[in-house]
Order: C-alpha cells, then structure tokens, then sequence
C-alpha cells in the first residue's frame, strides 16, 4: 500500500459516521459545529428576505408539531426554530442545527397535523443525516469551490461560494441554485421523518396519504419543492415498506392519529 492510498483510507475511517435512525454510513468532512453554523447563518439570510407570520393558528401548530419532533429526536447538539413563512410556494426545509421552516402553501396539502408531521419530519430526516454536510463534503473532497469553508462565515463569503453552500443545504434557490438531494438522501430522509413522526404520536400510514395528496398537485405553483420531491410508486413503496417498521413505535407512543386539522 503507498502513502497515499494509506492516507485517503485513514481519511475515509476517520470521516465516515453512523447516522441515527437509518444505521446508514456517511462520509464527512466537515464538523457538526460548522454546520450548524452555516445552518444558522443561512436560516438568518432567508428569514430577513421572506416575509414570516406568527401567532397564527397554523405558525401555533408548526411549532407544537415541530417541538414534539423535536423531543423523540435526541440531538442535542440542535438549537432547535420552527418558523412559518407567507408563501405561494409549498416548501419547507430544516437546516443544520434544528432551523425549521414551512411555506404556508404547503398547508393545504398537509391537511392536519399529522400531514405537516411528514413534512416536518421529513425535512429533519435531512437534518439529523447531516444530508448538507454530506454533499459539502463531497465538494470538498473534490477539492472545488468549497475547499477551506470551515474557516469562513457565511456573510463574508464572495456570492458564489455563499450561493454553493447555501445549495448544498438545499436553499439555493434565492441564489437560482437547485440542488436537489439524490435519490438516497430521499430515502433516507423519509425513512428518518416516517420513524419520528411515529415516536412523536403520529400515525405514520398518514405520510403515504399526505404523499398521494401531494402528488397528485401538479400546478405551477407546486414545481419547486414537488420537482424535488416527486411523490413517485417508488416512494410509495418505500413507506408502504417501512411500516411494519414503525407502526410498534406508533404504538407505544401517545397516538394522536392524524392530529387536528389545520
Ligand atoms: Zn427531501
């Protein structure tokens, strides 16, 4: 073995992680506080730009169902918003650190609770499986653009490393930047988002429902997140499959079924 494959092995054991909930391996580079940093940062420039609305019934409830998330989640390195933002666009995101975000548009297809519980949790699926970091990651070890991002604030970034990062979080779009997650990071995250949802009290047969809802939008006003998260057979399929998974978490927890309507 030459110095260099012994070097890029010791690379790959010392940056490769276990993620919680999926058992899934991933490869990073980067550190959980320069995430959640970014994370930060990122969450500041999108809430200064868009327009937020509080004390509403709805931005009541995407905080009341984010906090149940929130406590069956254990990840105590996130300091954890649930912020709700006017929109026409159905979207949502959580970044690094636990920053939570819903577009009201994305309402009238979660219905209830239970609804923007898959949402919700589907997004901290990407969270919790540092999906951001991953792809950063992966940049850096490609030795481009993003090389030595650890060492810079966000703020002081020129615009077109900021908008690179601010993509591979999966908010790039103010910087026309969309970078949707692979097809394994979808997985995984849905995976992540079905199990908490049912720690949390949710019925987890609720996200095929919300899914269906959702796929069948279509519309202009739905491309944006629906073109990066097609409600396809294959995801279907994957939930339908995860059930006998979840449903005993389901049933230990305090089960609200689909919660209030919103
Ligand atoms: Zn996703």
């Amino acid at each position: 073995m030459n110095k260099l494959t012994y070097l890029v092995i010791t690379l790959l054991i010392i940056a490769c992680t276990t993620t919680p909930f999926s058992g899934n391996r991933a490869f990073l580079l980067t550190s959980v506080e320069t995430e959640n940093r970014q994370g930060e940062e990122a969450y500041r420039e999108i809430l200064k730009k868009e327009k937020e609305i509080t004390g509403s019934r709805e931005a009541k409830m995407v905080e009341a169902v984010g906090k149940k998330i929130a406590a069956v989640a254990n990840q105590p390195d996130f300091n954890w918003e649930f912020r709700t933002i006017l929109s026409d666009t159905p979207n949502a995101f959580c970044l690094p650190g636990g920053k939570v975000a819903v577009y009201t548009a994305i309402f009238k297809y979660a219905k209830n609770e239970a609804g923007l519980a898959t949402v919700m949790g589907h997004e901290i699926g990407h969270a919790i499986a540092r999906h951001g970091g991953q792809r950063m990651s992966q940049s850096m070890a490609a030795n481009i653009a993003l090389a030595g991002i650890s060492a810079i604030g966000l703020a002081k970034m020129d615009p077109n490393k900021r908008g690179l990062v601010m993509a591979a979080l999966g908010v790039g779009v103010t910087y026309g930047l969309i970078l949707p997650f692979s097809r394994a990071h979808e997985t995984e995250a849905d995976e992540i988002g079905l199990t908490l949802m049912a720690k949390a009290g949710y019925d987890p047969r609720e996200a095929i429902n919300f899914w269906d809802r959702f796929s069948k939008a279509g519309g202009k006003e739905s491309v944006e997140f629906l073109s990066t998260h097609p409600g396809s057979e294959k995801r279907r399929d994957h939930l339908k499959s995860l059930l006998p998974k979840v449903m005993p978490e389901y049933e230990v927890s305090s089960q609200l079924g689909t919660g209030a309507n919103i």
